[in-house]
């Protein structure tokens, strides 16, 4: 049985958080002298001379809504890669501890755990890019604490076999952590709905991919009430600051228009395979439920600068182990892909 008390780290459960002004007293009144704020007002003459929410509730209960998950277990992050680090500082002891990342995979896990001096036991994905169970267990050890599975995965668009992945959660006793920044593209169910199933479970989603809001920079990780908790009293107090909480709120106001940019990048999606499939240079792309594709091609640095020359800018996956010869490329405006084939038809 999972017990999160096996993994948390010591100096983390006896931690005593950071108790804020906002902390301390939580509800209404006419005349807040209590934390040092400018009481004349912010020039910006909004309600930014006053310090934000640090729990974030409003934006929580509308996330609430729109997941089906209680807010109770809800954590947001300056970015979901706030989420990766804070889960590196809750549970991976420096120098001691380890986690598994299986590449090709998102490139955040690695630099948060070379950050946080946590070593990495890397186990490839296979060649259909799916999860090598035998080598997990194998590589799995008493200091394991973390595995990062990345569905749809980047860089390679496909998704992760859910079998995989609750083998992988009913079997290994750290935290699984399922990364789901592309989910709204994703045929495949979200895994949120398994947290009561999966003590273990942690979630990663983002509003930086399809909800159009990376420069506000707010993810989310969906996890048990005890994991949340844990959470909130490591992250910086007001990790998510007042504006990006008043326009993510409004931003989530606009769910149909959302849904109309993922539908409509489905379809782009679709048309752009068919079109790259036609070059001489295209080896191979890879089936994707995510809003990027990889394209194998015959000269992934000579297409790379020519694109470049005109102005276009792709992502050379080229060098990354089991991506020999790739090219990360996003689905754009119909426009865009217009100009990204016509510009492709005179690539020598
Ligand atoms: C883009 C991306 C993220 C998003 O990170 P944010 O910090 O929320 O912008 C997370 N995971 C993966 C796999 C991504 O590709």
């Amino acid at each position: 049985m999972f017990n999160i008390n096996n993994i948390l780290r010591e100096n983390i459960k006896n931690l005593k958080p950071y108790s804020s002004a906002r902390d301390e007293f939580k509800g209404d009144a006419s005349v807040y002298l209590d934390a040092n704020e400018n009481a004349f007002g912010s020039p910006l003459n909004k309600d930014y001379n006053r310090y934000p929410d640090p729990l974030q509730y409003a934006v929580k209960m509308r996330l609430s809504e729109i997941k089906g998950v209680p807010a109770r277990n809800i954590f947001l992050g300056n970015g979901s890669d706030e989420a990766i680090d804070i889960l590196f500082r809750s549970f991976c002891n420096p120098g001691v501890d380890n986690v598994i990342l299986v590449p090709p995979t998102y490139g955040m896990y690695e630099v948060s755990a070379n950050i946080n001096d946590i070593a990495i036991k890397r186990v490839n994905l296979t060649d259909e890019y799916q999860l090598n169970l035998e080598g997990i267990a194998e590589a799995i050890d008493k200091n394991t604490k973390l595995i990062f599975v990345c569905s749809p995965n980047n860089p390679t668009g496909n998704s992760i076999n859910r079998d995989d992945i609750e083998t992988l959660l009913a079997n290994f006793k750290g935290l699984v952590v399922v990364d789901e920044a592309y989910i709204n593209y994703s045929r495949q169910k979200t895994f949120i709905q398994e947290l009561t199933e999966y003590a273990n479970l942690v979630v990663l989603q983002t509003l930086s991919k399809a909800w159009g809001l990376a420069a506000l920079r707010v993810g989310m990780a969906f996890a048990s009430e005890e994991i949340i908790e844990v959470m909130n009293k490591v992250k910086p107090p007001y990790n998510i600051n007042e504006a990006s909480q008043q326009l993510a709120l409004e931003a989530l106001q606009n769910v149909e228009q959302v849904n109309g940019w993922i539908k409509e990048t489905l379809t782009e999606r679709d048309n752009l395979v068919l079109k790259l499939k036609e070059f001489d240079f295209v080896v191979d792309i890879y089936p994707s439920d995510a809003n990027f594709i990889l394209v194998k091609t015959t000269d992934a640095k000579g297409i790379y600068n020519y694109l470049v020359e005109h102005g276009i800018i792709v992502r050379d996956r080229s060098k990354v182990e089991l991506c020999e010869g790739a090219l990360r490329v996003t689905i754009g405006t119909p426009q865009e892909n217009i100009t990204l084939i016509n510009t492709l038809t005179n690539f020598k």
